[in-house]
């Protein structure tokens, strides 16, 4: 079967544009911004396209799809996981995801670091916070990060590495300035615990505005992979 990704090439080069500017205008040249590929519904020889192209990142939304789709993944891609997590689903992604971006209770924490432990690893984790208090979106409410991250902070095999957001679409950039106060704020405060490096914003329509705010991470979906189609996982 012949397939053609070059439209991933494109995409790719639009979206390595845009960010290389937001990011000589804002950042200064040491810091460091990843591009992750967010592959949900998206077929994983289009995944491994981009690979090849140099995407080192990848984000999971879905643990049934992701475990369907993961041993054809090209192995140099480091994988995070980026969607809505159920404790009971830990133990099937724990050996094969190096950071979780979606920890928004200690409960969740709790498990993951009882998983990292009896598989003896270590993973990173990072609060999820909804920042535009929506109700539809899962996260903390930013006055309950700073007690979330000094529970994590006392659990074995969790790593604590920073915040994510999904800000509301309308307004983003608001948001996105919220929350890199948020995370200088509480990278500040908690530093005598947990050392926070990692700010995961940005997503397709916003990406380039959540590089000028700090982003260290930013999920990129449709911008890369064109719309995505649920019928068709
Ligand atoms: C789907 C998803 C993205 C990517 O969204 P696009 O708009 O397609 O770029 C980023 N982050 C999370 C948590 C997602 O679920």
């Amino acid at each position: 079967m012949e397939n053609n990704f070059s439209y991933i090439d494109e995409n790719l080069r639009i979206i390595r544009e845009r960010a290389g500017e937001a990011f000589a205008k804002y950042r200064a040249s040491e810091e460091k911004v990843r591009i992750m590929a967010v592959t949900k519904t998206v077929a994983p020889e289009a995944v491994n396209y981009a690979v090849s192209l140099g995407i080192d990142l990848l984000g999971e939304n879905r643990v049934q799809e992701y475990l369907s789709k993961k041993d054809i993944y090209d192995k140099s891609a480091e994988v995070h996981f980026i969607g809505s997590l159920q404790t009971n689903k830990v133990k099937y992604i724990i050996d094969s995801v190096s950071m979780i971006h979606s920890v928004d209770s200690l409960r969740l924490g709790e498990v993951i670091s009882r998983q990292a432990v009896s598989h003896g690893k270590t993973v990173d984790v990072l609060c999820e916070v909804n920042i535009g208090d929506e109700d539809s979106k899962g996260g903390v409410a930013p006055s309950e990060v700073g007690d979330l991250i000094e529970n994590l902070a006392q659990l074995d095999g969790i790593n604590v590495r920073g915040l994510m957001t999904i800000p509301p679409p309308s307004d983003s950039d608001v948001f996105l300035g919220r929350m890199k106060e948020l995370f200088d704020r509480t990278a500040q405060e908690k530093k005598s615990i947990v050392s926070m490096d990692i700010l995961s914003m940005g997503m397709t329509h916003d990406y380039a505005e959540a590089i000028k705010y700090g982003s260290h991470i930013v999920r990129i979906g449709t911008g890369l992979f064109g719309a995505r189609n649920y019928s068709n996982k």
